[in-house]
């Protein structure tokens, strides 16, 4: 048994299990301040701690940019977000201060990724993405199971795009304005024309869909190109927009131009880049994987099979590094 929080811009959503057929008691925690909303966090658990739940671990799969060097001493914070407040949070800190628990973390996207490689859309092994359009626009990479992590985590969000035409717009990103996040997040869409993403209707929807389009089909022909995926999740609020699924795998077909003659990229892609099969959860069930790998990693366990897997060492009993 394990807790997951998903960490957002808007709400923090909690719950408990160890996969989608067991989530349980999901409670949604408006994003405030930190102390205050990581105090909501802290009491939400302890009210499940006093009802017997018993998790093992804390998976926390989170907004961002993180920290995730091990070997940084502000691993596990947020770095530098515009969120007033939150930068230099240290969420996993807080929560194993307070119930000396395991805690994982990794980005929100890379949570989800993870989530649909092991329970979703992008089972069957091999490298996957998961991409989100919502009030922000993120990514995370999959990769045998685990998340993609280096000197610092994907950050789809801010890949370069062309500008499309018919866009005058300035862009929304604080880093770049016209940064793909800049042009087509929730936030993009409302400066542009005043209603959120799903919302947007008449003329403004087409518009809407054949910008976004081309943003997004930009960045599924980037990625494709650059990580080799063998599928690509398209989730969020956003991208739940009437038509923008197949004009995102129309103008990325079309940008590739048969340069990756695979037929699940070239027979239009409809196999290629799909919806989330967790829906809204699948951040939330990530969190819970994550949780489940820190559990594994303190007990030599590997979740994927739940196996007794080997650790290496080398002739002085260390991991090698
Ligand atoms: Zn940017």
């Amino acid at each position: 048994m394990f807790v997951g929080i998903e960490g957002g811009g808007t709400t923090f959503v909690c719950g408990h299990g160890t996969g989608p057929h067991d989530l349980a008691g999901v409670h949604t925690i408006p994003t405030t301040t930190p102390d205050e909303t990581l105090a909501a966090v802290g009491d939400w658990i302890t009210a499940c701690l006093a009802d017997g739940i018993e998790p093992s671990a804390i998976g926390v799969a989170s907004f961002g940019p993180l920290d995730l060097d091990p070997t940084s001493p502000t691993h596990g914070t947020i770095t530098a977000t515009p969120k007033p407040g939150w930068q230099g949070t240290d969420v996993p800190g807080h929560l194993r201060t307070r119930f000396g628990l395991p805690v994982a973390i990794d980005t929100d996207v890379n949570g989800a990724a993870v989530a649909e490689a092991r329970w979703g859309s992008l089972r069957g092994g091999g490298p996957g993405v998961y991409l989100t359009v919502g009030t922000g626009v993120g990514g995370g990479v999959v990769v045998a199971g685990r998340p993609l992590r280096g000197l610092l985590h994907p950050e789809m969000g801010h890949l370069l795009v062309r500008r499309h035409p018919l866009d005058d717009a300035p862009g929304s990103c604080p880093f770049h304005g016209d940064c793909v996040e800049g042009l087509a997040s929730g936030t993009a869409l409302r400066a542009r024309f005043g209603r959120d993403g799903v919302d947007v209707s008449g003329a403004d929807l087409e518009l809407a869909r054949t910008l976004l389009g081309s943003y997004l089909g930009q960045v599924v022909a980037i990625v494709t190109l650059t990580m080799a995926p063998r599928r690509i999740v398209l989730g969020g609020g956003v991208a739940a927009m009437d038509g923008l699924l197949d004009e995102v795998r129309r103008v990325a077909v079309d940008l590739l131009a048969g340069a990756v003659p695979h037929p699940r990229i070239t027979d239009g892609a409809r196999d290629y880049v799909v919806r989330p099969a967790l829906g809204g959860h699948a951040g939330l069930i990530g969190a819970l994987a994550l949780a489940a790998d820190a559990r594994a990693s303190t007990s030599g366990r590997d979740p994927d099979t739940d196996a007794t897997t080997d650790v290496v060492t080398d002739a002085t009993g260390r991991h090698p590094t």
